[in-house]
Formats: C-alpha cells, sequence, structure tokens
C-alpha cells in the first residue's frame, strides 16, 4: 500500500513538472527537476511513470527517429517547430489540419492520428541570438 501510494506521487510530481514547462524536455531533464522534490527518484522511475503518462493519455512523446524522445505535457494534438540550430521545440499555434487526415482517408488509409513538425532556424537564431 505504502509502495503504491508512493508510485502515485511521484507519477503525480512528473505530470507537474511537464505540465509546468514549454521546452519539450528529454526524460533526463525530467529526471533532474524531480530529484529536486524526491531526492532518492531514480531514473527508471521517471521513464516507467513517462510511459504509463503517455499510455493514460496524459502526455504526449515526441520521437525523432533514433535519436532520444522528448515529452509534453499536453496530449491533445497540436504542432511543432524544431530549431535545427538550437535544439528547442516550440508549439506553433496553428488550427488542426483535420483535412490531412481525410485526404489520406480517402486514399485507402485507416488514420489513426497525424503528427505536423516544421523544421529550420527558430526567430532567435535567425536573429543570431540563439546558442551557437
Ligand atoms: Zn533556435
Ligand atoms: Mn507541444
Amino acid at each position: 500500500m505504502a509502495k503504491a501510494s508512493r508510485m502515485t506521487k511521484q507519477k503525480r510530481l512528473i505530470l507537474e513538472i511537464l505540465r509546468g514547462t514549454r521546452v519539450h524536455p528529454t526524460a533526463d531533464w525530467v529526471y533532474q527537476q524531480a530529484r529536486q522534490v524526491i531526492p532518492d527518484i531514480s531514473l527508471g522511475t521517471v521513464y516507467r511513470n513517462l510511459r504509463l503518462l503517455c499510455e493514460a493519455g496524459e502526455i504526449m512523446e515526441l520521437s525523432f527517429g533514433s535519436t532520444f524522445s522528448r515529452f509534453d505535457g499536453n496530449p491533445l494534438n497540436h504542432y511543432h517547430f524544431v530549431c535545427r540550430q538550437c535544439g528547442r521545440i516550440y508549439d506553433l499555434d496553428l488550427p488542426l489540419r483535420e483535412e490531412l487526415e481525410e485526404e489520406v482517408r480517402r486514399a485507402g488509409y485507416e488514420v489513426e492520428h497525424h503528427r505536423l513538425e516544421f523544421y529550420g532556424r527558430c526567430p532567435e537564431c535567425a536573429r543570431g541570438a540563439g546558442n551557437p
């Protein structure tokens, strides 16, 4: 029983950390933040709870091919901009393009969902103010 409530506390903390940031962090970043509140939390526990939160639809995992995943406290579909220069991932204030799914369905595919990311340089880096 004590173990179960502890798990819940850890999961709640991880969710709070993700909902409280817009940086789309890595699991390791979440781990570093969580340790400041629960010093003996393990990286494995962070990974496990991130996976459980994803499965429960509370958060979203943004996987980028073979590189590590980033996590998003907003589980509702929205679009991102990935800056190639500074590595930051931004939320884009764009309406969802549901019609894209319709077009793909018309071609005979059963669509579950779609993800859309744009790549390039963010405004800060384009101004020369970003990290090198
Ligand atoms: Zn940038
Ligand atoms: Mn996002």
